[in-house]
């Protein structure tokens, strides 16, 4: 099924990919050193266990202006994201600049295959159950994690050049 669905979005990235174009839906993967109680907004206290965080979001415009507000550790706080931020560490953003909505379809690709989640987290605008997910190991040395932002054509190793 997993397998299927990543063909599907094979073909949309090479018919809708525009290089170059500063809107389209990021990941920000990140290190929780130790486990701790946060207070999220209007979501409330939340126990978040040590361990490593995979957030799916979006950025119609500015997309590259808003991944670096995410991985600014102090700022004010507005998304439920940014309670959860300023703890983090190994921050890395993946960013997927195809100009359409697709986080809801990046969030349900990487459910599949998380550890956990953190329910109602940055999903207050859809669906989803979360937006926010719970991996015990570095999603990066994930092979499935892996394949779901390879087939969306991510970058993230040149992340720097582009930020
Ligand atoms: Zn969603």
């Amino acid at each position: 099924m997993r397998d299927r669905d990543i063909n599907v979005f094979k073909k949309d990235c090479a018919k809708q990919s525009i290089k170059g174009s500063d809107k389209g839906s990021y990941i920000i993967v990140g290190f929780l050193a130790r486990c701790m109680s946060i207070e999220v907004g209007s979501l409330g206290s939340i126990n978040f266990q040590k361990g490593y965080y995979v957030y799916v979001g979006s950025a119609m415009n500015s997309l590259s202006k808003r991944v670096k507000r995410h991985l600014a550790k102090v700022k004010k706080a507005h998304w439920h994201i940014d309670y959860l931020t300023p703890h983090l560490t190994k921050m890395k953003p993946i960013l997927i600049t195809i100009p359409e909505k697709l986080e809801c379809r990046i969030s349900r690709a990487i459910s599949v295959i998380a550890d956990g989640k953190v329910a109602n987290f940055g999903s207050s605008d859809c669906r989803c159950a979360s937006h926010l997910y719970f991996f015990e190991t570095d999603p990066f040395q994930n092979t499935n994690f892996l394949e779901i932002i390879d087939s969306y054509n991510a970058s993230y190793g040149k992340i720097e050049g582009f930020l």
